[in-house]
């Protein structure tokens, strides 16, 4: 009778954590992780222990930090420099998908070899932030319509620019989100300075899976989010 309590009971365990492993869209984050805010502007110490992708799904939303201390960040939407003058981030942090995570690492990678880093602006951004923002500025020119969602909202987008290891940003001609014909990728009419930094951010993000949009210099889709599911979970934030 004993025994096939003790049975019973590892059973009910690995079915229960087979169960849990199964479930791509929770992040991976509640009790496990431990959930520092990343602020605008700092880079996590290289102290930090970084945990692996081992076992988690392609889909599974991750906070990028936890995977490598490597990448500079401004989360512009968590503070009110940004072109809604709102802040519509409790707190600063940038989760992806996996699969995001990985081709950013090793896009990162890439930069580190040329001296610059990735700064991120924006990452994935939760469907109902996606409505906030609308109900901000109503115009699909500038903020996609959260009834069809964006690539942001399915953890499929970054918003960058390249910083040099000292946290510098290299010039790209305009700042984040300015729209208008200067952030364009097919405006030639710039320093050669900018033209240069420019390529040098899109042949290595084309390099690792991601394409651009014409009108904003900043923003990157991964080619294989395109067919992920619009998300809505929300990241946790210390009080
Ligand atoms: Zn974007």
């Amino acid at each position: 009778m004993k025994y096939s309590l003790v049975v019973l009971l590892l059973g009910l365990i690995v079915c229960c954590r087979s169960k849990h492993k199964t479930e791509v869209e929770k992040p991976q984050t509640a009790s496990e992780i431990k959930m520092d805010s990343v602020a605008a502007d700092t880079v996590v110490d290289k102290a930090t222990t970084l945990r692996t992708f081992d076992g988690l799904a392609d889909t599974t939303f991750v906070r990028l930090a936890d995977f490598s201390a490597d990448f500079a960040y401004d989360m512009r939407y968590a503070t009110e420099n940004n072109f809604l003058k709102a802040k519509v981030y409790d707190c600063a942090e940038c989760y992806t998908r996996v699969k995001t995570a990985k081709a950013l690492i090793a896009a990162n990678a890439d930069f580190m070899e040329q001296g610059v880093k990735i700064k991120f602006f924006d990452c994935y951004r939760p469907n109902s932030v996606q409505y906030k923002m609308w109900e901000i500025v109503p115009n699909p020119q500038y903020v996609a319509n959260p009834d069809k969602g964006s690539i942001h909202n399915k953890g499929g987008a970054v918003d960058i620019t390249l910083v040099d290891m000292e946290g510098n940003e290299l010039d790209m001609g305009t700042d984040f989100d300015y729209f208008g014909k200067r952030a364009y990728h097919d405006n030639m009419d710039l320093p050669q300075e900018i033209l240069d930094n420019r390529k040098l951010l899109k042949e290595t993000m084309e390099d690792h899976g991601f394409w651009s949009i014409r009108t904003e210099w900043w923003h990157y889709n991964l080619s294989a989010a395109s067919n992920d599911r619009v998300a809505n979970f929300k990241w946790e934030c210390e009080d």
